[in-house]
């Protein structure tokens, strides 16, 4: 760890168990094992606030992937999990849940240190929302269960169908949230019955295999979770082609998700996709603008605009269109700016140089298509990866800035006359993860939610998440649902038996 990087920890305090988990050389969680890569090779990790260097983490090669597989074979045909008794699977992801929330501390500092984003977000967001998924699923084992149908042909028959976890589950999950869009792979197909070879994004591994530690503390059995870390292009697209996996489940870009559905249909194994977005926010004349301020707060500026679902375009009625700027730069301008670890950031750095860069040359695009820049705009002069909240004025929906995903603190705004055009506006785009309506008029608000081609639409808010709902995106959004009943289901295959009396 770079004297830079612990210096940081030292200045704000972290946990004994953090410095504990921090001081170890990180090791993958395979077959229940805890392994270097078979190579010895690492990968440098980066603490973002710093842009120095705070771990390596393993370098898995493709015979890694293998053995993770294998291992998850095994466990899952030996039945220690899928056969287990569904009260006791239940009562084991309770336990995992209490652990983690036993933990929380630590594991928000590590998230912290590792992603750069703010500890207070990480407590109240990243890990419990985590710990309320593993809840929520941990209550469905007892009631996965098949039906009896009437048949209609002749003789005496007696049908029915029967629930059976799919198998071994690949999931790749990214940067942004990692523990918590690591649970959301997770927890739905251990409740399903299945054994998982699960691969982090290689900025931000160190969460999970935490996490792990704290399975194999509950009494998960070995090789029903396993963990593989390292590159995408290596481990990842090894895992997505591997024959050995029946489903998988990625969460990512659109670009790289497509190149994954494609893998996985080599050997037609489940496809879940969640991918990225450029969701829009509409604000009517009526709206309350203090809920769209708020609503940016709660997006496109938390977690450094680094959100999937963020508003990343407001499209505001004329007549409230300067109001609704100067309130939403004024509370953009007033955002505090400092490393996660302080409990009072508001605004962390993004995740690394390249992000970094590429939220730059956005700013830079967008400025040379005309758009007018009514705060921010620049990075900050300091080490890190800080960029200060931007909103990018009088933009139109021909431009760059407007139609694609820059995944940094930058909202584009743009004026509207009537609902039709805003509609038009809003649904203009290659993404449909998400959407939002800002009115008092109920019937407009229903209307316009129906008329949103997106997987989810908030009314008078934005980016609120609950384990109840279904998550996932329409169009080059993705394909399938995480979070709710709907996604238990993509965890279990449906056999059909038919009886001759
Ligand atoms: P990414 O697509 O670059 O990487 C995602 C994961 O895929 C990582 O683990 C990466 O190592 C792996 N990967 C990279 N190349 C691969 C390949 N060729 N084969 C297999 N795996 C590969 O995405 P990212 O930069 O980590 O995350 C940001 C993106 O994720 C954004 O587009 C964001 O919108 C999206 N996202 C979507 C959701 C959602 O629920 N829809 C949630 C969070 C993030």
């Amino acid at each position: 760890m770079d004297q830079k990087v612990r210096d940081y920890i030292d200045k704000y305090g972290v946990t004994e168990e953090t410095r504990r988990f921090l001081e170890k050389t990180p090791k993958m969680y395979i077959g229940g094992e805890w392994l270097f890569a078979s190579s010895g090779k690492t990968i440098s990790v980066e603490e973002p606030s710093t842009g120095a260097e705070l771990t390596h983490i393993p370098a898995a090669t493709v015979e890694d992937v293998d053995r993770a597989v294998a291992a998850a074979r095994q466990a899952f045909a030996e039945g220690e999990w899928s056969d287990m008794k569904a009260a006791q699977r239940e009562r084991i992801l309770r336990r995992i849940a209490d652990l983690l929330e036993q933990n929380t501390q630590t594991i928000a500092e590590i998230e912290s240190i590792d992603a750069g984003k703010a500890i207070t977000g990480c407590i109240a967001v990243d890990v419990a929302g985590s710990i309320d998924l593993l809840h929520y699923m941990a209550g469905w084992p007892t009631k996965i269960e098949g039906a009896t149908r009437p048949a209609s042909l002749e003789g005496e028959n007696f049908a029915y169908t029967l629930k059976e976890p799919v198998g071994v589950v690949g999931a790749i999950v990214p940067w942004n949230w990692p523990l918590n869009m690591a649970i959301w792979k997770i927890a739905a197909p251990l409740a399903a019955g299945c054994t998982l070879v699960v691969k982090p994004a290689q900025l931000t591994s160190l969460s999970l295999l935490f996490f792990a530690e704290l399975c194999e503390q509950a009494g998960l059995p070995p090789g029903v979770l396993n963990i593989v870390t390292g590159s995408g292009r290596l481990v990842g697209e090894h895992l997505a082609r591997h024959p050995g996996v029946s489903k998988i489940s990625f969460t990512g870009s659109t670009e790289v998700g497509r190149q994954v559905g494609k893998s996985a249909m080599d050997h037609v194994a489940h496809v879940t996709l969640e991918l990225g977005g450029k969701s829009p926010m509409i604000a009517f004349e009526d709206a309350d603008v203090q809920r769209i301020v708020d609503a940016t707060q709660a997006s496109i500026f938390f977690n450094a605009g680094q959100v999937c679902s963020a508003g990343s375009r407001l499209y505001v009625q004329e007549s409230i269109y300067e109001e609704v700027v100067r309130a939403v730069s004024e509370r953009a301008n007033a955002m505090k700016h400092s490393p996660g670890l302080d409990p009072e950031s508001e605004i962390g750095p993004v995740i690394s140089r390249s992000q970094f860069d590429s939220i730059c040359d956005y700013i830079e695009i967008g400025k040379q298509e005309g758009a007018e820049v009514v705060c921010g705009g620049e990075a900050l002069d300091r080490d890190g990866y800080f960029i200060r909240p931007t909103l990018l004025g009088r933009t139109t929906n021909a431009m760059r800035v407007v139609q694609e995903e820059i995944f940094g603190p930058v909202l584009v705004v743009q004026a509207f006359k009537d609902e039709a055009e805003a509609v038009k506006l809003a649904n203009d785009n290659e993404y449909g993860l998400a959407a939002s309506v800002f009115t008092r008029d109920i019937s407009r608000a229903h209307r316009v939610a129906k008329a949103m081609e997106a997987g989810t639409v908030w009314i008078n808010t934005h980016d609120m998440v609950d384990t109840i709902l279904p998550f996932g995106g329409y169009k080059n959004s993705g394909i399938g649902k995480d979070l709710g009943p709907e996604q238990l289901e993509h965890f279990l295959e449906t056999k059909s038996v038919w009886l001759l009396m």
